[in-house]
């Protein structure tokens, strides 16, 4: 084998501006390890990622494994992030992977300044907005969104607009609904949104670039705008989002 295929990295390495160490020492949390996160994961391990830490609560159900590359039938019943932790490890034996098995809510605030980047792999509007809120000023936070054909993906990095800079009046009543009114979400009320693994994989592999982007200062992040995946007119388009006066995470 010639020296320039021995190395895994070797063609990535090639890219203009590329830094393969800034990718394996960046420290990285994944909130969420449904299907957003399971391809998010794969993507970051497969550049070279080595330290991720993945925030869920949740247990794997047959429903996930049309869209979560790494489950499978014997999962069922288990963690999501406890086998998304031992697939990555199988994938990159290198690999540093902690679990936080917590509600995004119940996360210790002092969490999240520990991390150079982060990943929103949520599938309620509450969750994301409480990460949000914690994220803000502490660490870079790379979200991402998919509803069947569609797909979101926002950066925030203080002092950028921030995801609830962006919501409008009708975001808010969807999302009370989902609260009772001791603030605990009620599953039970959760409608289940339409999911496709080919809309999941493109917005994971967007998430992933930002996360480049920022890494090497190169291009242009998706601060201030969101980048809407439409994915039946086959198209992707950015919309801007100006700082709110009055957003209750920030100071204006
Ligand atoms: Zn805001």
């Amino acid at each position: 084998m010639e020296a320039i295929d021995a190395d895994r990295h070797d063609r990535q390495k090639r890219v203009a501006g590329w830094k393969q160490e800034s990718v394996a020492g960046a420290r990285v949390l994944v909130v969420g390890a449904g299907a957003l996160g399971n391809e998010v994961v794969k993507n970051l391990l497969q550049l070279g990622v080595r330290k991720i830490t993945l925030v869920d609560y949740d247990e794997i159900v047959p429903a996930n494994l049309n869209r979560c590359v790494f489950f499978s039938e014997a999962d069922v019943g288990k963690k999501k992030a406890d086998v998304v932790a031992r697939e990555a490890k199988r994938l990159e034996p290198a690999a540093e992977i902690a679990v936080i098995d917590k509600h995004i809510e119940h996360v210790d605030e002092g969490v999240f300044s520990s991390f150079d980047c982060a990943f929103g792999c949520l599938d309620n509007l509450g969750a994301r907005l409480h990460l949000n809120a914690q994220c803000y000023g502490k660490v870079p936070l790379i979200d991402g969104g998919t509803a069947a054909f569609n797909g979101r993906v926002q950066t925030v990095r203080a002092p950028s607009a921030c995801i609830e800079c962006g919501i409008s009046t009708r975001d808010y009543k969807l999302m009370w609904k989902k609260y009772s009114c001791v603030g605990e979400i009620l599953d039970f009320l959760d409608p289940k949104m339409p999911a496709l693994p080919t809309t999941t994989s493109i917005v994971a592999a967007i998430q992933a670039n930002e996360f480049l982007k920022m890494l090497f200062n190169q291009g242009e992040t998706l601060e201030n705008r969101f980048l809407f995946y439409d994915g039946l007119k086959g198209e992707a388009k950015t919309y801007g989002i100006p700082k709110r006066a009055g957003c209750p995470v920030h100071p204006s």
